[in-house]
């Protein structure tokens, strides 16, 4: 068997609220990777299918095919043994069970690339994502422009009246905010009349 020299595998983690463009961030890495002649591998959730079905989307429209799983076990049965570089989109969708196979395709020299929003609606740390930043070689948060004020903003404010832990949706739905306009859950009032007369236009 060829043994390459370098042949080591890490984890790389991109974290932050929805419109801090890590989506962006993972496809410029994952280019650079293919410009280079990795062969790269690229998985998104299915429950993710806000834009395109076979491709991740950044909210500023920057596309890069990938492949659709349920969930994190898909991605070992997916995978190219050949393939070296792996981005993963939406971890905070994959499932506690990414936690251990991203370490696995670490060990066995892959270089794994994984975005995913750090915290919930309410603020609260979103599962796997903060398990794969204690076992990252190297952690990226990105930080979004708050909709309300203009400070750094790190939190997702939901805008629609709903107390489920995934309610898929973008604009409209969602909006970056930092930590004093940020609305744990459900915001006041006047914010959801504004949100549903977007959703209605959105709609017509
Ligand atoms: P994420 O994957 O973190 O949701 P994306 O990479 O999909 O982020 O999108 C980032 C892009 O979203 C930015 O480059 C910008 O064009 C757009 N955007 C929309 N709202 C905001 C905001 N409040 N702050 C920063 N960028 C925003
Ligand atoms: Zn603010």
């Amino acid at each position: 068997m060829e043994f390459v020299a370098g042949n080591i595998g890490w984890i790389e983690v991109i974290c932050g609220p929805m419109f801090s463009g890590k989506s962006e961030e993972l496809i410029r890495r994952l280019r650079r990777a293919m410009i280079a002649r990795r062969r790269v591998q690229v998985f998104k959730p299915t429950i993710d299918a806000r834009y395109s079905p076979d491709e991740i989307v950044s909210h500023a429209d920057i596309r890069m095919k990938s492949e659709v799983v349920s969930g994190a076990v898909e991605i070992l049965a997916r995978l190219d043994w050949r393939t070296q570089v792996i981005g993963v989109d939406e971890a905070n969708f994959m499932g506690p069970e990414l936690i251990e196979i991203a370490g696995r395709l670490a060990d066995s020299g892959k270089q794994v690339i994984i975005a995913g929003l750090d915290t919930d609606f309410m603020g609260r740390p979103f599962s796997p994502v903060p398990d794969l930043l204690a076992l990252a070689e190297s952690i990226t948060k990105t930080l979004a422009i708050c909709m309300r004020c203009g400070s750094p903003a790190k939190h997702t404010q939901r805008l629609v009246e709903s107390e489920d832990l995934i309610v898929v949706g973008a604009a409209g739905m969602y909006e970056a905010r930092c930590r004093r306009c940020f609305e744990p859950g459900v915001p006041r009032q006047e914010v959801l009349e504004f949100a549903r007369a977007v959703i209605e236009t959105n709609r017509s």
